[in-house]
Formats: structure tokens, C-alpha cells, sequence
């Protein structure tokens, strides 16, 4: 089984999840920025933030035989902080950059008109750059904050085959799915959706368009979850293609409009030996 986990927060895991994930089929990920628990208090904190997305990340990555793209954008939670907001200014800095596959993760946290703002701006970022657009549905008052970003959707020049609408449910899925956009649903261990509720999803509405990660963070979160919903497909009588259709060929479409994707992405990239000098390698070759 081949897998592309099309959001994860590979900064916060550990070598041992580069591991086993390699070990369960991934070869392939996204990892959006976000924010990080503890709040920012200057924009310089975001750009060392980007910096090592695009640098000693994609490096970890590739110890392990896995290709790591990244999305970058100010993020929904701190999309609100006027501490924060002058990163929009510095963003097409880094949108031009071979590494960065969307624009993302942006969308509603507590549906300010700061966060309206941002959103806007950013969507039209997305598409001065010819690039997608991974946008969060708030995990409060889910229905509510779909709506909105709907709205926002379709007063943006971004057209909704470009946009990945993420952490999607079953209370939510229907009205995604008509907007024409793709539908993303993040997998977590106790809390949301679990990978039998995706298994039901996927029998009503269809392999198509649909995309599943583990938005595996430094909550709790199992950065296993694709291939858990990997094999819970197949036990509720999947083909293989469909598998495959869901955990590597959607997310290569959808992320694939970047026209940056690894151009071979199921074999493992070869890694340089170090990255600014500095070796994980800790007396290997
Ligand atoms: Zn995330």
C-alpha cells in the first residue's frame, strides 16, 4: 500500500514516526504550517518557521525515505494577532519557492473579521501563485463556520477544484461536496473522525475528490491513521485501486495543480549527507 499523508505536522514527531510511517507505506507528505501551541510574539518566529518547512525538514524526511512537501501561510489561529499579521507582507517571498505545494493552512478558528481578512487575502495569494488552497473548517461550530467559508469561496477568483476544504465530518460533507471543492477528513485516535466512520463516509459518497490524513501533531494524534484507514477499507471490501485512489492518487491530483510535486514520488529521495553542516546521523556515515 502506498501512502500519501496529505497533512501532517512532521515537525512536532519524532525519527521513530518517520519509521514506522515508511514502515506502514507512506512515501509521500504534506506538512502545513501552522501554529504551534505557544503564541508567536513577532513575525521573525514565522520565517525561521517556513525556513526549516522548506530546509532541515524536507532533510529528516528524506533520511527516511519519504518526500516532504510543505504549505505556508499565516495560520487561522493567528490570523487575529496584529503581532502577527504583518507576515501576509512577506508571504509571496516564499510562494515562489519549489517546496511549497499551496497555500495553506488558512481558514476560520473563532470567525473574526481579522480571520476574514486573512482568508481573503490569502485565497487571492493562492491564486496569483497558480497555486491550491488548503482550508481548515473550524473544529467549534463546524456547520457555522463551513458557510462562511463557502461564502468567502465564492467571492474569491480561486475555483473550488483548486481548494482542499479539511477536517470535514459527516455533519459537514454535503454541503463540501457540492461546493465542488475536495474533501478532506483528518483521522484522530479518540476525538472527530475515526477510521470506521470514514470507512461509512466513503461507501455514501465515493472515492472521488476525497483525501485522508492523520493531521498527526503535539496533540494526541497517530501518524498511522492513513494506513489504519488504509486497511479498514480493504476489510470493508475495497479494491486496492480504491485504496490507492484515496491515499496517493487523490492527493497527487489535488496537490499535483502546484505543478511542484517530486516528479518520482514513490522512490525514495536520496538524502544529503547533511543539511547547513549538520548531520542526524549521530556517527553513521
Ligand atoms: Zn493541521
Amino acid at each position: 500500500m502506498r501512502i500519501f499523508d496529505p497533512h501532517i505536522h512532521m515537525t512536532s514527531r519524532t525519527t521513530d514516526d518517520y519509521t514506522a510511517m515508511y514502515e506502514a507505506g507512506v512515501r509521500a507528505l504534506v506538512e502545513p504550517s501552522f501554529w504551534l501551541g505557544q503564541p508567536r510574539t513577532s513575525p521573525g518566529s514565522f520565517y525561521d518557521y517556513f525556513d526549516s518547512l522548506l530546509g532541515w525538514e524536507p532533510f529528516r524526511a528524506a533520511q527516511h525515505g519519504i518526500a516532504h512537501h510543505c504549505t505556508i501561510a499565516l495560520n487561522p489561529k493567528e490570523a487575529g494577532d496584529a503581532r502577527c499579521v504583518p507576515v501576509l507582507d512577506e508571504l509571496p517571498r516564499y510562494l515562489v519557492k519549489d517546496g511549497v505545494v499551496a497555500v495553506g493552512e488558512i481558514g476560520y478558528d473563532s470567525m473574526t473579521p481579522a480571520e476574514d481578512t486573512a482568508l481573503a487575502a490569502q485565497l487571492q495569494l493562492a491564486a496569483d501563485h497558480g497555486l491550491p488552497a488548503l482550508v481548515h473548517t473550524p473544529h467549534r461550530d463546524k456547520a457555522a463556520g463551513l458557510r462562511r467559508t463557502l461564502d468567502v469561496l465564492r467571492e474569491s477568483v480561486l475555483p473550488p477544484e483548486r481548494v482542499l476544504l479539511d477536517h470535514l465530518n459527516e455533519a459537514t460533507v454535503d454541503e463540501a461536496a457540492a461546493s465542488g471543492c475536495w474533501l478532506g477528513f483528518s483521522i484522530y485516535p479518540d476525538t472527530k473522525m475515526d477510521e470506521q466512520r470514514m470507512v461509512r463516509l466513503l461507501r455514501l459518497h465515493g472515492t472521488q475528490r476525497v483525501l485522508v490524513n492523520s493531521a498527526a501533531d503535539w496533540g494526541r494524534s497517530d501518524p498511522l491513521k492513513t494506513r489504519a484507514v488504509g486497511d479498514a477499507m480493504l476489510d470493508a471490501g475495497f479494491t486496492d485501486d480504491e485504496v490507492d485512489q484515496v491515499l496517493w492518487r487523490n492527493p497527487v491530483a489535488f496537490y499535483g495543480q502546484s505543478g511542484r510535486l517530486e516528479p518520482d514520488l514513490s522512490e525514495a529521495s536520496a538524502a544529503p549527507p547533511t543539511y547547513e553542516g549538520n548531520s542526524i546521523l549521530r556517527g553513521g556515515e
